[in-house]
């Protein structure tokens, strides 16, 4: 039996307690709802509690945790930065440096990474006119620190990120090195996907009374769905939502524009397959009955739009159709997302039109899934089954 959760009690980055200069700067982006780990931790950092949240790749913990940090950490004199992030990778370390640059940019205060295989010199430069925030691998912070051109003696805020990985790396000792010498009263905060043995340690060792936030089951990564990528024709697009939705107990559909998602459901029901649309045209007990129907099973196909689907969480959710493609791969995510399902995989299935093709290989190429886009006709046998068909072969 699926669960349904409508979480309707924060749904902008404001009421986590965030700067309207931080807000606007997000929305400049296009960010505007909080994912789950944001929710759930940005108050608590605000807070300058400690905080262990268990996360995994793509759930957005850069804005969970560099967001507050950026917020409420001191400015730094030179050499002597108040914020420390470390991360096992010099790509991790390098796309929390972009990520947070916007946001940095109005907070007011910089940021900056430093890993190896980058000139050591520029980055030398930099923490001598002063970095706020450092962004670092635990080889090159290491490094620095025994040259003395960075100290740790004023860091308030210090961020572990992707702990397993480190452990995983063999980084632990280093980065236990690192942590040892911050001496200041400072917030720790750790961020890994699994919580245990050697992270565990690092928690009760270097945090204090951590509040810790589980968010594995709330949202999966791209890692555990399979995807598949479909090439349609206009006219016979719907007829190929409904031979992929047929076998599967629960489908959710996204469309663009809610005229597009009510002429979905009908052709759907012409096709019979049970659906139905939710969308912010309806009357709201109409879209909670098809909630309620979808979740008991009852409804085996739900369309929606990006907006009526926000806020929304049906578990148990086999697949999901982009019958229109995402608008970008942060959407693509957050979409998809809505397989959501404990340790199972998720069928996600993107269709597109032959105009529509560049869009979609611009959002794979940006989530890393580059898999061809196939052409197939509504009575195409491969559609029953997109999981089990490999489209490589
Ligand atoms: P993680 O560190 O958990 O792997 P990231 O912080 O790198 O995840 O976020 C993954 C992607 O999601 C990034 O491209 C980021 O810009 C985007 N993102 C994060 N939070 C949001 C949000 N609230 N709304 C839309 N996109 C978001
Ligand atoms: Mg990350």
């Amino acid at each position: 039996m699926a669960g349904t959760t409508v979480l309707d009690a924060v749904d902008c980055f404001s009421d986590l307690g965030l700067t309207d200069e931080i807000v606007a700067a997000l929305a400049d982006r296009g960010i505007t709802a909080p994912f789950p780990v944001q929710t759930m931790t940005i108050p608590d950092v605000l807070a300058g509690r400690d905080v262990c949240g268990k996360a995994k790749t793509g759930s957005g913990k850069t804005l969970a945790f560099g967001l507050p940090v950026l917020q409420i950490m001191p400015a730094a004199a030179p050499r002597r930065p108040t914020g420390l992030v470390l991360a096992p990778t010099r790509e991790l370390a390098s796309q929390i440096e972009a990520e947070l640059a916007a946001a940095a940019r109005v907070a007011n205060r910089t940021v900056l990474a430093v890993y190896g295989g980058a000139p050591i010199g520029k980055q030398i430069d930099r923490l001598n006119q002063g970095v706020d925030l450092v962004v670092a691998t635990p080889g090159r912070m290491i490094d620095l620190l025994d040259r003395n051109s960075v100290s740790v003696a004023a860091v308030a805020h210090v961020v572990i990120d992707e702990a397993d990985r480190m452990a995983d790396m063999g980084f632990l000792p280093q980065v236990e090195w690192i942590l040892r010498r911050i001496d200041a009263d400072h917030q720790t905060l750790l961020f890994s996907a699994t919580l245990d043995g050697a992270v565990n340690s690092l928690v009760s060792r270097y945090q204090r009374e951590p509040v810790t936030h589980d968010v594995t089951s709330r949202r999966i990564t791209v890692e555990e769905m399979t995807h598949r990528f479909v090439g349609v024709h206009r006219l016979d697009k719907a007829k190929v939502a409904a031979a992929v939705a047929g076998p599967a107990r629960r489908t959710l559909m996204f469309t663009r524009t809610r005229v597009a998602a009510d002429r979905l459901a009908r052709d759907l029901t012409d096709q019979r397959v049970k659906a139905a649309a939710i969308h912010g045209d309806l009357p709201q007990s109409v879209r909670e009955r098809a909630l309620r129907d979808f979740s008991a099973g009852n409804l085996p196909v739900l369309v929606a739009t990006d907006v009526a689907a926000r806020g929304i969480h049906v578990d148990d959710v086999d697949v999901v159709i982009h019958y229109d493609p995402p608008s970008d791969h942060k959407a693509y995510l957050h979409r998809s997302g809505r397989t959501a399902r404990a340790g199972e995989t998720g069928l996600v299935v993107t269709l597109s039109l032959w105009d529509q093709e560049l869009e979609v290989k611009r959002i794979q190429k940006r989530l890393g899934l580059e898999s061809p886009i196939v052409e197939m006709l509504s009575n195409d046998e491969r559609l029953a089954d997109l999981a089990a068909w490999n489209p490589e072969g």
